[in-house]
């Protein structure tokens, strides 16, 4: 698992990208307090980033960030059943909540180390950009 490689979160403010990656205390903040986040980052894309900015410009990141630890929260919390998406260069492609709580789980539950990925093709690969 500490092999994966895979982009960090981040949110549009404006006309900058600025990072948006959650924290382990937060993620651990959203367990302990059972507030998880039903919600596909893909599928409300357009809902959620209208949460973010309807606080105006200085909460978009704490609230895309708090978003991603909720998200990551509900996987400690629930697991889930499809498995991560990796290339063959080990990069995800998709899966970054649930590779966040496996780590999780894996750091401060207990949980084991390892994971099941299937392979993809490459996609958001960048091919050792990294
Ligand atoms: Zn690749």
């Amino acid at each position: 698992m500490d092999q994966l490689l895979r982009g960090t979160y981040g949110q549009k403010v404006g006309c900058q990208g600025l990072a948006a990656d959650p924290s382990s205390a937060g993620i651990a903040k959203a367990v302990d307090e059972w507030t998880l986040e039903f919600r596909r980052f893909q599928t409300h894309k357009e809902e959620l980033a209208h949460e973010f900015y309807s606080e105006g410009f200085a909460r978009v990141i704490p609230l895309a960030r708090q978003y991603h630890e909720r998200r990551v929260a509900f996987f400690v919390i629930n697991g889930w059943t499809d498995a991560i998406q990796i290339c063959i260069h080990n990069v995800l492609e998709e899966g970054g909540h649930r590779l966040l709580a496996a780590r999780f789980r894996s750091n401060h539950l207990n949980g084991p180390d390892e994971i099941d990925c299937v392979i993809v093709p490459c996609n958001k690969c960048l091919r050792g950009g990294y």
